[in-house]
C-alpha cells in the first residue's frame, strides 16, 4: 500500500481545483437558487419538496441516457470518506456521477469502526483501491470535546452515550491520524492511493494534508 501519485485521485484533484476556482469567483448566494427541487414554501416540509423532485428521477435518468442499473462496483474504484457538513457537496466538488464512487460520511469524516467496515466491503467485495479523505475548515467537531459533549447529552437526556464522539482540536491533525489508521488497517490492504484533504468552505478549494 503506497501513497500513489498517479491515478483517478489525481484526475479528481485537478477537476476539483477547477470547481474551487469557480466557487471562489462566484457571487455569494444562498443555496435556494441552485437547488433543483426549489424552495420550501409554507405548508410543505422540506422532505415533501425533495420527494416531489425525486419523483421525477426516473424520467431525468432516462433523459441522460441511463438505462437499467449500473454495475455495483464503483466505476472509478474510489471511496471517499467525508464530513457530513452540508457545505461539502462531495459529488459536485469532485465531479462524481452515478456509479462512480463510494461516499462514506459522518460527523467529522472520522475513521470509526463502521467506516473501516464499509471500506473493507468497498475494497474486498466491490473492488475499490483508492481512498480520498475530506475534512474541512470550520468543522463543528473542533468546537466540542468528547467529554463535554457526552456530559451535555447525559444532562439533557439522562443517558450517557456509549459511543465516542471523536471530536478533534485540529482538523489537519485529524486528517493525518485518519491516514495513519487507514494505512495500518489489515483489512484495507488493497489500497493503492490514500490521500487526505481539507476543503476550504470560504473558497471551495481543496488543500492536501501531507502525512
Ligand atoms: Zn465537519
Amino acid at each position: 500500500m503506497g501513497n500513489g501519485r498517479q491515478g483517478v485521485t489525481d484526475v479528481i484533484e485537478t477537476m476539483s481545483a477547477v470547481v474551487g476556482r469557480d466557487a471562489a469567483t462566484a457571487p455569494v448566494a444562498g443555496s435556494g437558487g441552485r437547488r433543483p427541487a426549489g424552495d420550501v414554501t409554507d405548508g410543505a416540509t422540506a422532505t415533501e419538496v425533495l420527494l416531489t423532485y425525486a419523483a421525477g428521477n426516473p424520467a431525468r435518468r432516462q433523459e441522460t441516457g441511463l438505462r437499467g442499473a449500473l454495475p455495483a462496483p464503483p466505476a472509478l474504484g474510489v471511496a471517499v470518506v467525508a464530513c457530513m457538513d452540508a457545505r461539502l457537496n462531495v459529488e459536485a466538488l469532485l465531479g462524481l456521477g452515478e456509479g462512480d464512487a463510494h461516499i462514506l460520511r459522518n460527523a467529522g469524516g472520522v475513521i470509526t469502526t463502521d467506516v473501516v467496515r464499509s471500506l473493507a466491503v468497498s475494497q474486498n467485495a466491490l473492488g475499490t483501491k483508492e481512498i480520498i479523505l475530506l475534512h474541512h475548515t470550520g468543522c463543528g467537531m473542533e468546537t466540542i470535546t468528547d467529554v463535554g459533549f457526552r456530559d451535555q447529552l447525559e444532562r439533557d437526556t439522562g443517558v450517557r452515550p456509549e459511543w465516542s464522539v471523536q471530536a478533534f482540536e485540529n482538523v489537519a491533525d485529524d486528517v493525518r491520524l485518519s491516514l495513519r489508521i487507514l494505512r495500518s488497517s489489515p483489512f484495507l490492504q488493497a489500497t493503492t492511493s490514500v490521500r487526505g484533504f481539507i476543503y476550504e468552505v470560504d473558497t471551495g478549494a481543496l488543500v492536501e494534508v501531507p502525512l
